[in-house]
């Protein structure tokens, strides 16, 4: 008789637990995986993909305006119906859904639809009462939205319910200038909603090279996004009206009537059972795992948001997979952390790779910066007078690029592409060597002085 009763226990069935746990399986590993939501976590179901459409849906609002200089007669007042974008959102949310299922059951590993905490090393228990046992256990249970302890936190949102409101508010405050206040707002903007974010410093995008965080701060104010700055939250009541009060440090109250948390994603280990089961966790309650992914526990292993390493889903795919690969197919190997790719889906987007000028310039002997600061052919035409900026950061010794940078339309789909050849330890003479292509934006890549 086996030993365990599982050779792999997955709790958590995000981007990290499901990629890990098929691939267990198709190295031939019996495999369970648990999940107390939907299958998919964040990323598609509450993340990265509705979020996108969104962002799709907004973009419409500034190019029905532009189509008027392409030559279409538009009306001055176009219908907008959040919650048809609402619900056909929710029906590829749910289409996805069913196709990670599908994968999952697919390569032969077992889908339990319930809560599944540590009782030891080698043991889950289920909400349902029952104790399992599994030679290894992977924690996937990713990171959950951070609210601030202020009195009346409870009267405001975090995106998991953005995406389900029933009415675009018309007004919307969002605490928090990170990647989703930046997103959101840009998504709320355009649907007609009085936007205004508020920081407790005076920095957005923190991680972002400076220049290219300015241009999207320059732009967002130039739309009519009101940005506060060193304004940390006291609280929010509820008014006579129905409508929330906001009150911060250094600014005036603000009345609103939607307030959405964007302070930051906490690793989703609460009640997890980390202490029965003898996993050691960091201050921030991140799961503390070596370069294979293993914790101090040796058969417990941990991937994505809940180790906090660097919170992006194709990083935890890839965790998922090293693991996986390593532990059941003979293949060990580890992911490498360097020159990963991000974008932020504001409006404009803006998307970076490697170093930002400043961490260069902290990090190398000498270092040289070429730009390209130009207004796309559709926004000339459109008389929008919003300008993209390219960045690249190169080695002042080799010419190496050590990090490209960009905000302006498509800016992610350009820099997926180049990004490769960041990866590849190409320098600024083979993107010279290389011809322009006519006429692109991304040929400013080539054009940089
Ligand atoms: P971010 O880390 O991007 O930004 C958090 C923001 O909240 C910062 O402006 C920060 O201010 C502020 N903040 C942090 N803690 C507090 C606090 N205690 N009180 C008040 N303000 C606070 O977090 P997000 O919530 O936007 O996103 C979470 C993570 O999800 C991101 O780190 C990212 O990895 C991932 N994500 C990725 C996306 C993408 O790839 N496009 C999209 C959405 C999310 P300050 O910096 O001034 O301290």
């Amino acid at each position: 008789m086996a030993q365990y009763d599982y050779d792999l226990f997955t709790i958590g069935a995000g981007s990290g637990g499901v990629r890990a746990s098929r691939v267990a399986a198709s190295h031939g590993a019996k495999v369970a995986i648990a999940e107390e939501h939907r299958v998919g976590g964040t990323c598609v179901i509450r993340g990265c993909v509705p979020k996108k459409l969104l962002v799709y849906g907004a973009q419409f609002a500034e190019d029905l305006k532009d189509a008027r200089c392409f030559g279409w007669d538009v009306p001055d007042e176009c219908n907008f119906d959040w919650q048809r974008l609402r619900d056909n959102v929710m029906k590829e949310v749910d289409r996805i859904n069913s196709v990670y299922r599908e994968t999952l059951t697919n390569h032969g590993a077992e889908i339990i639809d319930e809560r599944a905490e540590l009782v030891g090393p080698n043991e889950v228990k289920l909400a349902s009462g029952r104790t399992v046992s599994a030679k290894h256990i992977l924690i996937a249970t990713g990171a959950t939205p951070h609210v601030p302890d202020c009195p009346g936190h409870e009267l405001g949102i975090t995106s998991n319910e953005a995406f389900h409101l029933d009415a675009v508010p018309k007004r919307i405050l969002i605490a928090g200038a990170g990647y989703i206040a930046n997103e959101f707002a840009g998504i709320f903007h355009e649907f007609g909603a009085k936007v205004t974010l508020i920081n407790r410093t005076d920095v957005i995008l923190r991680q972002y090279d400076h220049q290219i965080r300015d241009r999207l701060l320059q732009i967002s104010m130039m739309k009519g996004i009101d940005f506060r700055f060193h304004a940390e939250f006291r609280g929010i009541e509820k008014t006579e009206n129905g409508c929330l009060n906001v009150s911060m440090t250094n600014h005036e109250d603000i009345e609103v009537d939607c307030v959405l948390f964007a302070t930051g994603r906490v690793p989703n280990t609460g009640g997890l059972g980390l202490e029965a089961a003898g996993v050691e966790y960091d201050e921030k309650g991140a799961v503390r795992v070596d370069e294979w992914s293993k914790t101090n526990v040796p058969s417990i292993y941990a991937v994505g948001d809940v180790t906090n390493r660097m919170q992006l889903t194709p990083v935890a795919i890839r965790e998922g997979q090293a693991f996986a690969d390593t532990l059941f197919g003979d293949n060990p190997h580890q992911v490498d952390y360097e020159n990963v790719p991000s974008a932020v889906f504001s409006h404009p987007p803006m998307a970076g790779v490697g170093m930002t000028e400043s961490e260069a310039k902290e990090t190398l002997g000498s270092v040289k910066i070429y730009q390209s600061d130009f207004r796309a052919m559709k926004n000339v035409l459109a008389n929008r007078n919003e300008r993209g900026l390219y960045k690249m950061i190169c080695d002042g010794e080799n010419g190496k690029i050590v990090g490209l940078h960009m905000i302006g339309p498509e800016a992610p789909e350009i820099l997926q592409a180049a990004a490769i050849a960041v990866k590849a330890g190409l320098t600024k003479q083979a993107f010279d060597d290389t011809v322009a292509l006519h006429p692109s934006m991304a040929e400013e890549l080539v054009l940089m002085k």
